[in-house]
């Protein structure tokens, strides 16, 4: 079932979330939920907080169209960078919370991350590029951090003012 995303601005996203002890039925139903809800979208990646949920958890999929090979859904429970490159690398970063803005955000082009699979299962893995800085902006998520924190306040302002701006204007045609 698709659930709706919270939009920027909004204390739920600029909170710390909690780790997942266990693994329940619930967690596997918010993840398929997450991977739904980021597919429709369309996105490339989705953390739990962007739904409401303020747990450690994040669906990714960086496989953008059939041409670059089949679908492949990730969900990372507790996902944690264990290392990351001192080679870094630039993208044009997005946010499902923040539709319709972009800015330039350098980070580590190569991390490897652990986290959890919905068995409870512990994975270690290796990623590059796109994929590399998509789970790095949803684990910044876990800790209540948007792209829009690195970037120059003004940007930062100007964008968050136009998201209040969107805001209102959602909250007038819906009541
Ligand atoms: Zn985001």
């Amino acid at each position: 079932m698709k659930r709706p995303i919270l939009l920027h601005p909004d204390p739920r996203l600029k909170k710390t979330c909690a780790p997942l002890d266990d693994i329940s039925d619930e967690v596997r139903v918010l993840a398929a939920d997450m991977l739904e809800t980021m597919y429709a979208a369309p996105g490339v990646g989705l953390a739990a907080p962007q739904v409401g949920v303020l747990s450690r958890l994040i669906v990714v999929d960086c496989v953008k169209s059939e041409e670059d090979g089949p679908a492949r859904p990730i969900a990372m429970v507790n996902p944690e960078v264990l290392q990351a490159s001192d080679e870094t690398n630039v993208y044009e970063e997005g946010c499902l919370s923040i539709p319709d803005h972009f800015a330039d955000v350098t980070r580590p082009k190569v991390v490897k991350v652990g986290w959890l699979d919905l068995d409870g299962t512990p994975r270690e893995e290796e990623f590059d590029g796109l994929w590399a800085t998509c789970i790095q902006h949803e684990i910044d998520h876990l800790e209540g951090k948007l792209f829009l924190d690195y970037l120059r306040p003004l940007k930062r302002q100007m964008i968050t003012r136009k998201m209040q701006k969107l805001k209102r204007e959602k909250a007038r045609e819906a009541s």
